[in-house]
């Protein structure tokens, strides 16, 4: 772990008590009644006092004294550069899956750092495996009551697990969910299926396992995604994981329906989740949207496709008119994934008169992968596969496919230069009002 720098202030929310007090991008805040956060985590408990004196260091190296009287649940609406003010708590694993390792050589370094902090799978879902805490990190979780954490288990016995992580502390989860088990703290579990390594019995077993988790009023084991590994034509080691095959998929689907009945009749829930991926490379039609209950698991992608569908379904009711004024015609990038999923919402915007929308669903070369989700998609494989075909006024271009904040697709290649390419407009549409906004704007 680094050292504990002062928390950098990025924005200041309008209106908000920071914005009041006259705080600035750049100011820095030091502690908060004499102690220095660590992280986000630390700064949200300790603003949680109704008086707070502040140390604050602004941009040009001042230190300013201050003193707030607020109520104990006002925010003060300040954003900071990142959530960890002490630095990431790096990985000590060697997963052969790890999707760091199956980039392409070559880009900027914070592209290969490797996360695995509890921090940040309390604040925003990201998975941890728990071989890399001390005695004081384990500490802080129970202190803190830092729950639900999202816990990458893949197998519960410990030589797989062991294998499957390269790191022989992997073994102990076991005893590390009795423990989150005696302190009614909750996880998340998720399974990465490695075929040939921890699947079959050794799924059974890890699903079995886990599920003796979910009891009690605040089970130990919310819930659990199985996933199946993604590989690109980077990976270092190109013989030692297999991909999924659609065979695999159709048997992972037979097996975890199996025992997704046994849980519902045990435990009154399905438990264990199969993430989309599994029914797009099956080529099977997913479950319908009440399989999910509370889609606990969304942010793996488990249900998510079911979920947009309802919504479009929902939204396309509401936004989109019986025709356009004047005929428009658009072509939307998708990953090849989601081709059959998608079909229907097709249909639905074709029956706008004057509108017609093709769906483009593409395959990654760049990755090298066979079936594709939407947002591993690049500006290269756009060109590959979009160059010398009629792509109508523009293409609707999902947000996901570029950086966060950014014009620049996944292989740095820049949203303005593959347009040019390809000549005609992308347009970016984020969610689903954005598609069907962009889909409106012939209608006067
Ligand atoms: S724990 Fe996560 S970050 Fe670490 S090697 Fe495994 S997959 Fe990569």
């Amino acid at each position: 772990m680094t050292t504990l720098r002062p928390a950098q202030i990025t924005q200041v929310i309008p209106d908000s008590i920071g914005a009041e007090i006259g705080f600035e991008p750049g100011d820095a805040i030091v502690s908060i009644n004499g102690t220095k956060p660590r992280d986000l985590i630390d700064y949200q408990f300790l603003c949680a006092d109704e008086i707070l004196e502040l140390e604050v260091l602004d941009a040009n190296g001042q230190t300013h004294h201050l003193e707030i009287e607020k109520d104990y649940d006002d925010d003060l609406g300040l954003e900071f550069e990142t959530a960890l003010f002490d630095g990431l708590i790096q990985c000590n694993n060697r997963c052969p899956f790890c999707f760091i390792d199956q980039q392409p050589p070559g880009k900027r370094d914070t592209l290969y750092l490797k996360d695995d902090d509890y921090r940040l799978s309390f604040l925003y879902g990201s998975y941890l495996t728990l071989t890399n805490l001390t005695e004081r990190e384990w500490q802080r979780i129970e202190t803190l009551r830092l729950s639900p954490l999202y816990v990458s288990v893949h197998a519960t016995e410990p030589e797989i697990r062991a294998q499957l992580l390269k790191n022989p502390r992997a073994g102990l989860i076991l005893d590390q969910l009795r423990w989150f088990q005696e302190r009614r703290l909750q996880i998340h579990a998720q399974v990465v299926v490695c075929p040939g390594i921890n699947d079959g019995e050794h799924l059974e077993r890890t699903l079995l396992d886990l599920a003796q988790f979910h009891v009690g009023e605040i089970p130990t084991v919310a819930s659990i995604a199985v996933v199946p590994v993604g590989l690109t034509r980077f990976r270092p080691n190109l013989d030692e994981l297999a991909p999924v095959s659609t065979e695999k998929a159709q048997e992972v689907i037979a097996q975890v329906r199996s025992l997704q009945a046994k849980f519902r009749a045990h435990y009154g829930s399905t438990v264990a989740w199969l993430a989309d991926e599994w029914f797009l490379i099956a080529r099977q039609e997913l479950p319908p949207a009440e399989h999910y209950e509370d889609y606990p698991q969304i942010g793996n992608g488990v249900g998510s496709i079911r979920q947009f569908m309802s919504e479009f379904a929902a939204m396309a009711a509401e936004m989109l008119p019986d025709r356009l004024d004047s005929p428009c015609h658009y072509t939307w990038v998708v990953g090849n994934a989601v081709e059959h999923a998608f079909e229907p919402l097709v249909e639905r915007l074709n029956q706008v008169d004057n509108l017609t929308v093709t769906l483009a669903p593409l395959r990654s070369d760049y990755w090298g992968q066979e079936i594709t989700v939407t947002g591993l998609l690049t500006g290269q494989d756009l060109l590959t596969h979009l160059q010398g075909r009629d792509l109508g006024d523009g293409v609707l271009l999902p947000s996901l496919m570029l950086k966060q904040g950014d014009a620049v697709f996944l292989d740095d290649r820049r949203l303005e230069d593959v347009a040019q390419g390809l000549g005609v407009p992308l347009i970016r549409v984020t969610g689903i009002a954005g598609l069907l906004q962009q889909c409106c704007v012939g209608q006067s």
